[in-house]
């Protein structure tokens, strides 16, 4: 598929997005270089502390029709799953503004999700490729994604969603009553409706998956730096280097993957993205004493519930507030309140470890890949907002065909940073 030609490519930012665009390239023929001051899938990384969901039910945005009437109880009821920090509301007013009316027309909304199914709807398969050549196949599990609801009439509330995941070709199994105890015994009994989708999957160590990625592509020939990128070298209009705290890497190509740390890379290049960390939480039980039988995601929770080598872990809470804010931890307390609600053996147990991230989030949901405005050399791949781990391979397919200048497996135009300028 590529034109042969091989050029030295710094990929910005180790991970889950440039992990699998530094694979990619690598394997497409090209010299890469991988940029990332910390370690890969650390802590740092929203592919880190994710809820591991590898799904093609994720396409609804979370911004749908008459959202903007719940602002206030956001602003006022810190226990939601989505709040807004007063302080940061004058900040945060454009972003918002420009969210809301992404998702203030059912057709807006049709058309994102059936965009964001192009990236995600064969994501298990991708991933358990992608783990199996790198010799990690145990990574990707490929066990159905349950979600559970109080009841039928709960998950009639959700018919949108629902409706608008089957218009794309997703299949599910309704599950009820007895059959639910069967399937996940740990379920309260106050949950007695759930919907199987059998071809989800996911990731057993989130993290270690991202080092385990990058591991693979410095085993195939990549090169990984560790330090800071902050601008770039360019010289009569093209791409000469990736500026970093240590020096400028020569370079023909760069990717920006670099998650919600992208805007200021991408602001250098003359591009100015919306793009705000929806701040998440997670919280993990080391001993839980239940072992959940596939991922689960309780609809009042609205959190992802997973077995992970910390213990069940519990990943979910949209804040908006700046993405240098100290973390708000009582919205990992209520992640914890959740899990004892969800599942009754959990009732006496407390969190042994708590992670704040940033989705990196664009208002219209969809993330932005494609070529910067200042230099054509520079390709994005940042914004992933809540599906970044399962639209990773997808993205790294269409990040190689632009900087191989091959055809995009798919249609990439909605992805394009000039839908903000
Ligand atoms: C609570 C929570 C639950 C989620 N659940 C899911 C889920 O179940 N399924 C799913 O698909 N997605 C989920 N997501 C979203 C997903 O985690 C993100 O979309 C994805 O991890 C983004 O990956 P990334 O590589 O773009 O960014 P990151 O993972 O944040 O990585 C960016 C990397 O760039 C590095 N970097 C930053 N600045 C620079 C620089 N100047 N130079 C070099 N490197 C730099 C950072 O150190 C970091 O390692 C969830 C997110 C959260 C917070």
């Amino acid at each position: 598929m590529n034109d042969k030609t091989t050029r030295h490519v710094a990929v910005i930012g180790g991970g889950i997005i440039g992990a699998c665009c530094a694979l990619a390239l690598v394997r497409a023929g090209q010299r890469v270089t991988l940029i990332e001051p910390e370690t890969p899938g650390g802590t740092q990384a929203a592919s880190y502390g994710n809820g591991a969901f590898l799904s093609p039910a994720s396409i609804i945005p979370m911004s749908v029709p008459g959202l903007w009437k719940k602002v206030p109880g956001y602003l006022t009821d810190p226990t939601g799953p989505l709040t807004i920090r007063w302080r940061y509301l004058p900040r945060l007013l454009p972003w918002l503004a420009r969210f809301l009316y992404a998702g203030h027309s059912l057709k807006k909304v049709r058309r994102t999700a059936s965009i964001l199914w192009s990236l995600v709807h064969d994501s298990p398969d991708r991933h358990a490729e992608l783990a199996a050549s790198c010799a990690r196949p145990e990574m990707v599990r490929r066990d159905g994604l349950l979600y559970a609801y109080p009841d039928r009439a709960a998950f009639a509330q959700e018919a949108l969603s629902w409706s608008l995941r089957r218009e794309n070709g997703l299949t599910w199994r309704e599950i009820a009553g007895e059959e639910l105890r069967e399937i996940e015994p740990a379920l309260a009994p106050s949950y007695s409706f759930a919907v199987l989708v059998e071809s989800g999957a996911s990731c057993t160590d989130p993290g270690a998956y991202v080092a385990a990625v990058v591991a693979q592509a410095v085993a195939e020939g990549a090169e990984l730096v560790r330090t800071k990128a902050d601008g770039f070298h360019i010289v009569d209009g093209k791409l000469a280097g990736v500026r970093t705290t240590t020096g400028t890497l020569a370079c023909d190509r760069a990717v920006v993957a670099a998650g919600i740390r992208s805007k200021s890379l991408a602001g250098a290049l003359g591009d100015t993205i919306p793009l705000e960390s929806e701040r998440g939480y997670h919280v993990e039980i080391a001993s839980p004493d239940i072992a959940l039988r596939r991922p689960v995601m309780p609809s009042d929770g609205k959190m992802s519930n997973v077995m992970t080598p910390g213990g069940l872990r519990a990943a979910g809470q949209v804040e908006l507030a700046s993405v240098d804010a100290e973390p708000d931890w009582r919205r990992a307390n209520i992640l914890m309140d959740h899990l004892r609600r969800t599942y009754p053996q959990l009732a006496t147990k407390n969190a042994t470890a708590r992670w704040i991230g940033h989705r990196p989030s664009t208002p219209d949901g969809l993330p932005v890949i494609g070529k910067a405005k200042g230099c054509g050399e520079v390709v994005y791949a940042f914004g992933h907002g809540h599906i970044g781990l399962s639209a990773a391979p997808r993205t790294a397919e269409i990040v190689t065909s632009l900087i191989c200048d091959t055809l995009a497996p798919i249609d990439t135009s909605a992805f394009a940073a000039s839908r903000f300028r």
